[in-house]
């Protein structure tokens, strides 16, 4: 007993089922969320705050605000339209709003008569007429005895089915006592060196500070995520991840791999059989996977270049070299359009060479799925190209030596290591190729694919015409359709995009029925295709397919064609409410045109006004096609609110970093890592276990 007072406390060790209230049911749920020990639990940050420390006038809230409002009803009434509902409409003197509610009882629809105070939390929506709270919380309020706003920021967690938001305030008031009586509870695993640059030097008082701001805290630093406490955290993280990812860099450097020796002849034969010359980037990336598929490890290599920069010869090359030294190699798109587009590419260019060749989808069924897999387990196809489907639990490769996976950098650390594993035979992995046409900037990607190496094909091919970029305002559509025309009458093809506002995907695909619809009336002489989300696939590839083919002059789509689509022919993109989409998404529809040798356009469709930003982003599509210029543009503009979409960067899971907001520690992270890694290896360890859990220690896998 003595013995363990003496020891100080570690909350690593403490299991959640210490606390009140945690049996073995809650203990369950809990792991859902991955909080097994006290440490889990504290490390279970706020996504969120919410500001519910102030009133604030009506006339000044904005759409999109969670926000605290007193006022008085002026008038309650139910609607009967597509759905009934409860109108309450709730003024202060400064404005109105109207609180909606779809499900509500007699009782309490009789409360909310004329003249009762409310007060109400909630967030504010642009309704039909005015601003709009659905379902708000409310309570009545007497005017003569004013009650208690919250003194600090309302912390907002992630949570999970059966555990809710104020179970786990309850569990954290605990877990925060605990931690209170033990500061020493949380181990400092950082460098003491390092610890002295934050102006906030414990854990613990970091951590207690982040679930419960006091109410002097810096609340617009605490939204925004730059908090000297947040920071401190926020560099923890990044270093978990960064430990991690090296642990696992390392580690591949220990498993074998096939060599696939440099010098092959078929890639030579094929270099003297394409009718073009690889440009010095394709070359200097040739060269980069050369060297690493004849090392007797594994390779792990993400080739970035932007749309139309030529990786496919690149990944051909390398399918050669390996096919040249008796391996098997694996091709995998995300659609069954980009696969067949390959396998088009691939039968042209290998075929004569004797290769032989396998397809393989998700589709295929029955006797041709049976025949596919015999080659390819027998070992009677070199090269097998297809989706997903490839790494299915039945398909056996004879010897697979290399694989290679286009346009999924998405494609996180746990796909890429269970392929590898999957390929795994005799104790050799087979080499990894992935290419992407998003371009990441560098230091983005050494951090979130520290396990890769990464090439760039930074230039085009020569005689690429660049697109010509429009930016027109939606008045002057009827203009834009007649360029479709024209362009049609010519002999060229179109896209037209919709993009719209609705959140709604079955509202969407509407929109773009009506839109193909009216577009079919406007334009008689063209035939016309539509493509969305809610169109089954097969319909979908065979829209695509006769599109491909030239027999539809214009196709109307949703942003479902935004990867890799491949018609030289299409020289005109039309996108509709460009305004809605990000630099990124508008670059890639974009690279859908300019791929042939005709001059292509693309027309950027907004709808007026334009915000300032909105109006930014357009100009720089206008005056550049350089995708890596643009990704830069993109993190430099996007403030933090509108980040969302980096914080699953690879699969990074991040809790309180955020790659772009927090891009200034990249650099220091990778160098701490390092060290920590070389001079503390247990601590390294503990942070990793700390910040991913068992459940990604990539490390271990
Ligand atoms: P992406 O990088 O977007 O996958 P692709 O590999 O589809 O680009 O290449 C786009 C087009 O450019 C193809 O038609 C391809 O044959 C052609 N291409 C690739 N490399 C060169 C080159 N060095 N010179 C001329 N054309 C090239
Ligand atoms: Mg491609």
């Amino acid at each position: 007993m003595k013995k363990q007072d003496s020891q100080p406390v570690d909350l690593a060790e403490q299991s959640v089922t210490r606390l009140k209230g945690v049996g073995a049911r809650n203990a369950e749920k809990l792991a859902r969320l991955n909080i097994e020990s006290v440490q889990d639990l504290l490390f279970h940050l706020p996504l969120r705050y919410q500001d519910r420390t102030r009133i604030q006038p009506i006339g000044a809230i904005r759409r999109g605000d969670q926000v605290v409002i007193e006022g008085e009803v002026d008038v309650a009434e139910i609607k009967f339209g597509r759905r009934r509902s409860l109108l309450v409409r709730l003024s202060d003197g400064t404005g109105g709003i109207i609180l909606r509610f779809f499900y509500f009882s007699n009782a309490q629809r009789e409360a909310l008569a004329r003249g009762v105070r409310l007060r109400c939390f909630g967030e504010v929506r642009n309704g039909p007429n005015s601003l709009e709270m659905v379902h708000p919380e409310y309570q009545r309020v007497d005017p003569d005895e004013p009650q208690q706003v919250e003194e600090t920021l309302t912390p907002l967690y992630p949570t999970t089915e059966g555990v809710h938001q104020l179970t786990l305030r309850g569990l954290m008031q605990q877990a925060l006592t605990m931690l209170e009586q033990a500061p020493q509870g949380l181990r400092e695993l950082l460098p003491g060196t390092l610890l002295s640059r934050f102006p906030m030097q414990s854990l613990a008082q970091a951590v207690s500070y982040l679930h419960r701001p006091p109410p002097d805290a810096d609340q617009q630093e605490l939204l925004a995520g730059s908090h000297p406490a947040q920071q401190r955290l926020t560099f923890e993280e990044l270093l978990a991840h960064q430990i991690s990812l090296r642990k696992l860099r390392s580690q591949h450097q220990q498993i074998r791999a096939t060599v696939l020796p440099a010098g092959s002849d078929l890639k030579r034969q094929l270099l003297a059989d394409i009718p073009f010359k690889l440009t010095p980037a394709q070359e200097r990336v040739v060269g980069e996977i050369e060297l690493d598929l004849s090392k007797p490890n594994p390779m792990q290599r993400l080739v970035q270049g932007d749309v139309g920069s030529g990786k496919t010869i690149v990944s051909a090359l390398a399918a050669l070299q390996a096919i040249d030294a008796g391996s098997q190699v694996a091709l995998m798109a995300p659609t069954e359009l980009l696969a067949e587009q390959h396998l088009n590419s691939f039968s042209q260019w290998l075929e004569p060479m004797g290769i032989q060749i396998a397809w393989l989808t998700g589709r295929m069924k029955g006797r041709a799925r049976e025949e596919a897999l015999e080659v390819i387990a027998t070992g009677q196809v070199q090269l097998v190209v297809g989706t997903h489907a490839l790494f299915q639990d039945d398909v056996v490769f004879d010897d697979l030596g290399l694989v290679i996976i286009d346009e999924q950098h998405r494609f996180g650390v746990h796909q890429r290591l269970a392929l590898r594993e999957k390929g795994r035979r005799q104790g050799h992995a087979p080499h990894q190729l992935i290419m992407t046409a998003t371009p990441i900037p560098r230091t983005l990607a050494m951090t979130a694919y520290a396990d890769l190496d990464l090439s760039v094909i930074d230039s085009l091919p020569p005689g690429r015409k660049p697109v010509t970029t429009a930016v027109i305002s939606d008045r002057r559509r009827d203009e834009v359709v007649e360029r479709v025309r024209a362009a049609c009458a010519e002999g060229r093809q179109a896209y037209w995009v919709c993009t719209l506002i609705e959140e709604s995907e079955v509202l969407q695909c509407q929109a773009a029925e009506e839109s193909a619809q009216q577009l079919a009336e406007a334009l008689p002489e063209l035939s016309v295709g539509l493509v969305h989300g809610r169109i089954k696939p097969e319909q979908k590839e065979q829209v695509m397919s006769r599109f491909k083919a030239g027999e539809l002059d214009l196709l109307i789509a949703t942003t479902v064609i935004e990867v890799g689509v491949d018609v030289p022919n299409a020289s005109l993109m039309i996108i509709e409410n460009a305004e809605r989409l990000g630099l990124a998404q508008l670059h890639q529809l974009r690279g859908r045109v300019g791929r042939g040798s005709a001059e292509s356009h693309c027309v950027l469709m907004y709808h007026a006004p334009l915000s300032l930003n909105a109006k930014t982003r357009l100009a720089i599509l206008r005056e550049s096609s350089d995708g890596f210029y643009i990704a830069q543009k993109d993190l430099e503009m996007r403030g933090p609110g509108e980040v969302l979409g980096t914080k699953q960067t690879g699969d990074m899971q991040l809790r309180i970093a955020d790659l772009v907001r927090d891009q200034d520690m990249l650099d220091e992270v990778r160098e701490v890592a390092e060290k920590m890694l070389q001079a503390h290896p247990l601590q390294a360890e503990q942070l990793v276990l700390r910040w991913l859990g068992r459940r990604v220690d990539y490390g271990r896998t």
